[in-house]
């Protein structure tokens, strides 16, 4: 709670609920171990107590003052760990103070889903919850077991099955790079697969960027996890797209950190557009993928489009040669700093 806010809001929302009313029902994450991620550190995990939400609700509904929403994002890590009755009246609540809402959406671990029946998440999703952020991250078994992701395969595809077949719209996360330069094709086939047997409504690719203080970095400086290079992580995502196959998934590039932003489309339809732009970095010249890399990173870029831009062109090739004389042979290194800063 802060003063231009009178009800209590936590740290993170997905990137497409900027717009969202947000409404908190967790704080922190029930698990908070898995190693890439340093959103909850330290914070210590409850689930809020009835009377408090719907304070906040209360709250929210005077401060907005009328203000017609069409979606909500409850937040912090995992509104299912709620009991099915407790997350249901707070569905009410809002319907009662936001009529015009539409989408309610909120982060769900697939450990937590699964101690849920079919009937519950039916119940939930009528109730309002009709959307799902699910961060899957891999399909790999052994890639989940070493970031220590607390699920398995097997558990994604349980709860991510019963969330669409529950009325869910539902979105996967995947992380690109998460296997380390050892277990990218196994991340990226077992990450197709699983896809396949979900064919959740929406992919959402995310880029691996160590955070400080991540169990990753820990990993990153033992040498037990190696990052892959720009020019890798592009031919992982293709080897994905190649195996992604019999969905109707909307796949989307979608945050900041990715590469090459302009790879979102339906499948299977744009299939082969999303690997003609994979192909199209790929074939560049190792100069003209570092160009485009750096000027993405940089904020120059958004799209391959802009490499014909000529004045944008200029100041990335002077970026590019100042930092080759500050940094000799260590591009691949300032080019993971750049990511790093954006996830
Ligand atoms: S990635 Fe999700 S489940 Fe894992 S620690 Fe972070 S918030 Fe929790």
């Amino acid at each position: 709670m802060n003063r231009s806010n009178p009800f209590e809001l936590g740290p993170i929302r997905p990137v497409d609920e900027a717009g969202s009313l947000l409404i908190r029902t967790t704080r922190g994450c029930p698990w908070n171990k898995c190693d890439f991620c340093v959103n909850y550190k330290g914070m210590p995990f409850s689930i809020r107590k009835m009377e408090e939400i719907r304070a906040d609700i209360e709250a929210a509904a005077q401060y907005y003052n009328g203000r017609a929403f069409d979606s909500c994002f409850l937040q912090d890590g995992d509104s299912f760990i709620m009991k099915t009755s407790d997350l249901l009246e707070v569905l009410k609540l809002l319907k009662q103070h936001f009529p015009t809402l539409t989408r309610i959406s909120s982060y769900g671990r697939a450990q937590t889903m699964t101690t849920k029946s079919l009937e519950e998440m039916k119940e939930i999703c009528n109730a309002g919850l009709n959307t799902l952020y699910c961060g899957m991250e891999s399909g790999s078994d052994i890639v989940l077991k070493n970031i220590h992701k607390g699920t398995t395969a097997k558990e994604l595809i349980h709860s991510g099955s019963m969330a669409k077949d529950s009325g869910m719209v539902i979105s996967e996360f995947i992380i690109l790079g998460l296997g380390g330069q050892k277990l990218w094709k196994e991340h990226a086939l077992e990450t197709a697969r699983v896809l396949n047997e979900i064919n959740p409504d929406f992919i959402r690719i995310l880029t691996i960027g160590v955070k400080k203080g991540s169990g990753l970095e820990k990993q990153l400086a033992e040498g037990s996890y190696t990052l892959q290079t720009e020019t890798n992580l592009i031919e992982e995502q293709r080897l994905l797209i190649e195996h992604l196959d019999g969905i109707t998934s909307y796949y989307k590039n979608h945050h900041g950190v990715d590469l090459l932003m302009e790879a979102r489309g339906q499948l299977p339809e744009d299939k082969e557009k999303l690997l003609a732009i994979m192909d199209r970095y790929l074939n560049l010249s190792k100069e003209e993928r570092n160009i485009y890399t750096l000027g993405k990173r940089t904020g120059l870029y958004n799209c391959l489009d802009d490499m014909d831009n000529k004045d944008l062109r200029v100041q990335v090739e002077e970026k590019l040669a100042e930092i080759q004389k500050l940094y000799p042979g260590q591009l691949d290194e300032v080019f993971h700093y750049l990511r790093e800063q954006v996830v």
